[in-house]
């Protein structure tokens, strides 16, 4: 370990902390990046059970898109000379609704003519509500490209971008009930919600359309040795330039000294640099990295006002068949309780009743796992406060009651036999997520993402947000919010903004 200064010093290496610290060390800062965990990626890793390896978090990358029509994080990977092997699954996903007015089962395909045609089909009289919201869409991403050629006149965005700014004024709900699109087809559209945490009540309309159009039209992605392959690249593309990384390192306070941060400390030493990019939580590094004196009291305010994301319940299985043979044909499969996108919501108060996302990785890389297996992840989307002081044993018996009554209430809705074909199984609760990435409660969405807090707002006033000079935040709980492409364009556009800053 060398004792130089250097530019930047980044805490954490997960989507948001490595994405930023490529981004300058490809500007040509020196960069040392620091994480308490033994490999690169944070959320975006992988572990091994017997015979299986299993993707942590990544079920569908958005923004990807292809050759020909590349997204953003397409481009990105591409310029800095990147190369991922990116697997399409067939279709966006299958959703199926249990109760409530509307109940349906229905397979969405790709494509915005195709998508488009399956809705009118599942639910007549549709698309002109449809059409209307793709055209929303086109004047939000026009907005993005307008905003990504670093231009901000005014005039030109309430001119030019009348849709852009009321979908970022108003609620998803608010946007389709007013282009009159049918409660049926509203809940099919609304099906990626979790993917963002917060209700269509709560969330803009704009931050959807975002992440809908990535997978409805650049389509989901997932690269063929999943997220690991992805973190593993960054690292590697970041040392090719220079870039430093620790691995097994906690940073246990930064350097405060003339009311400005220059550097971290790590045990009893201290390694200095210009600028400290946490990608660590704001609170956790404000109540245990600073002394209170360098806090002031708008940062605290601000923590305290927001509410911690969503919270997950997942359980990672090996199955002793393969795909074909216990039944499973989608790579997405969304089960909700209730049609009502707003029921849904309040049911995540419920573990026996919240959303559940079921990925068969296998659906969409045949070979995942080894010939004759496959493996299955059920994922349910919590939104209620857990004890994680809870003594060994309890918790033992408490994450394997959840687990048994989510594996069955798939099988009930599924007709598939999963129990009897387990193999390896491991089951992850908000205490184990909070473990491996320090957040708190576990969540890996950041911050809830709410109208008052939505992405436009925070993107306007980060400048503002930034309490303490030298220091600076990347990850879930930032601007844009929770998702792979997200952070990585959240790191990106940090360590690119404070360079410019510097430049200036
Ligand atoms: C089960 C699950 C499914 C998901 N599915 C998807 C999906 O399909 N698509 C999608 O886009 N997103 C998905 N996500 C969300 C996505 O994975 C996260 O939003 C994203 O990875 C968070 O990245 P981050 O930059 O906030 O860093 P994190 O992953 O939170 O990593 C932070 C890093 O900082 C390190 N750190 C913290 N404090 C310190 C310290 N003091 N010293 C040293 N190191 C420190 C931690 O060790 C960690 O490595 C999923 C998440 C989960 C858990």
């Amino acid at each position: 370990m060398s004792e130089k200064e250097y530019d930047i010093i980044v805490v954490g290496a997960g989507n948001g902390g490595l994405a930023a610290a490529l981004t300058a060390a490809d500007l040509g800062k020196s960069v040392l990046v620091i994480d308490r965990n033994i490999v690169p990626g944070g959320c975006a890793t992988s572990f091994r059970r017997g015979r299986f390896e299993f993707e942590p978090s990544l079920h569908e990358f958005a923004a990807v898109g292809t050759d020909e029509n590349p997204g953003g994080c397409l481009r990105w990977f591409k310029k800095l000379g990147i190369n991922i092997n990116w697997i399409i699954p067939k279709d966006a996903f299958r959703a199926i609704t249990i109760n409530g007015d509307d109940i349906y089962d229905v397979t969405m395909p790709t494509g915005i003519q195709e998508f488009t045609d399956a809705i009118e089909k599942e639910c007549p009289g549709s698309r002109k509500s449809l059409e209307k919201l793709w055209k929303i869409n086109k004047n939000i991403r026009e907005a993005g490209q307008y905003f990504g050629s670093g231009k901000m006149n005014p005039l030109v965005v309430v001119l030019k971008y009348r849709d852009f700014m009321r979908a970022s004024a108003h609620t998803i709900k608010e946007v389709l009930d007013d282009i009159g699109m049918p409660r049926k087809a509203q809940s099919i559209v609304s099906s990626y919600w979790p993917y963002l945490g917060n209700s269509v009540e709560e969330m803009d309309c704009m931050l959807y359309m975002c992440m809908f159009d990535s997978y409805i039209n650049e389509m989901p992605a997932i690269p063929r040795f999943r997220s690991h392959e992805l973190s593993c690249a960054m690292e590697k593309a970041l040392t090719d330039r220079g870039g430093e990384i620790w691995y097994n390192t906690e940073v246990t306070s930064l350097i405060y000294e003339d009311g400005k941060v220059n550097g971290v400390r790590v045990g009893d030493r201290d390694i200095r640099c210009k600028h400290v990019i946490c990608n660590a939580f704001p609170e956790n590094v404000y109540a245990k990295m600073l002394p209170p004196e360098a806090v002031p009291e708008r940062a605290w305010k601000l923590v305290n006002a927001r509410k911690h994301g969503m919270k997950f319940f997942t359980i990672y299985l090996g199955l002793n068949k393969s795909a074909e043979e216990i039944g499973f044909k989608d790579y997405t499969i969304v089960i909700n309780e209730d049609s009502d996108p707003i029921k849904q919501a309040e049911y995540m108060s419920d573990i026996k009743k919240s959303p559940v996302f079921i990925n068969c990785m296998n659906c969409a890389i045949p070979d995942a796992s080894p010939e004759g297996t496959s493996m299955l992840y059920i994922t349910s989307f919590w939104d209620a406060d857990v004890d994680i002081g809870m003594n060994v044993e309890n918790y033992q018996a408490w994450k394997s009651e959840i687990a048994d009554m989510l594996i069955k209430r798939c099988e009930d809705v599924l007709h598939v036999d999963i129990k009897n074909n387990i193999e390896e199984i491991e089951i992850c609760t908000p205490a184990t997520f909070a473990r491996y990435m320090g957040t708190p409660n576990g969540t890996p969405y950041g911050y809830q993402i709410k109208l008052w807090d939505s992405p436009t707002v925070r993107s306007m006033s980060s400048r503002g947000e930034r309490f303490i000079p030298g220091l600076s935040f990347v990850g879930a709980h930032q601007e844009i919010g929770d998702g792979y492409s997200s952070t990585y364009a959240q790191g990106r556009n940090a360590a690119q903004n404070l360079i410019k800053e510097w430049d200036k």
